[in-house]
């Protein structure tokens, strides 16, 4: 069963040492700080050991990203692996005919409803934690900034982005 967004996991909570593996994709259609150019691809996971659903999921995308140095557009190739472990509580119905073993979380953002994962709130934590920190859109911190190539006047010049700021407003400002 696959409801929109839910991803039921149900069957493996129910039957310890049952791996079930999914193919998922999602474009993560609420999110506000990040434009995605790809949906997020790739393949989830999951194996209940009886007291902890394990699951692991392996996502591509493509992002535009801010320059962390002149805030132009980066397009970043992205790849990451989330690995997590929620508790089950209840004996699974495996074991007996007349029990039921459901995750439990205690996340701030509920991820699970009963034994579904909720695909979009479990997959955008793991984007926001795997973005590259300082995403540079060329050179590094010692070469060209898109910035600088475009208005020419600060070419190859490494500027700390604490004092990029205030050499634009003095830009601005200048006759
Ligand atoms: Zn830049």
């Amino acid at each position: 069963m696959r409801r929109e967004g839910l991803l039921d996991l149900n069957e493996a909570v129910q039957h310890p040492g049952k791996k079930l593996v999914f193919k998922v994709e999602t474009e993560l259609g609420q999110e506000e700080d990040l434009d995605l150019v790809e949906p997020l691809r790739g393949e989830l996971s999951a194996v209940s050991t009886g007291n902890l659903l394990l699951v692991k999921t392996t996502l591509r995308t493509r992002a535009v990203l801010e320059c962390a140095r002149c805030a132009a557009p980066v397009e970043t190739d992205l790849e990451f692996t989330m690995e997590d472990e929620f508790d089950v509580e209840g004996v699974p119905s495996s074991f007996a005919s007349d029990s039921y073993a459901e995750v439990v979380t205690d996340e701030p953002v509920p991820i699970f409803v009963q034994n579904a994962l909720i695909l979009d709130a479990y997959v955008r934590q793991g984007l926001l934690l795997n973005l590259p920190e300082q995403p540079l859109c060329s050179g590094g911190w010692d070469g060209v900034c898109q910035e600088s190539v475009d208005t020419g006047h600060r070419g190859g010049e490494a500027v700390h982005p604490a004092f990029e700021g205030l050499s634009r407003l003095i830009d601005r400002e200048a006759p």
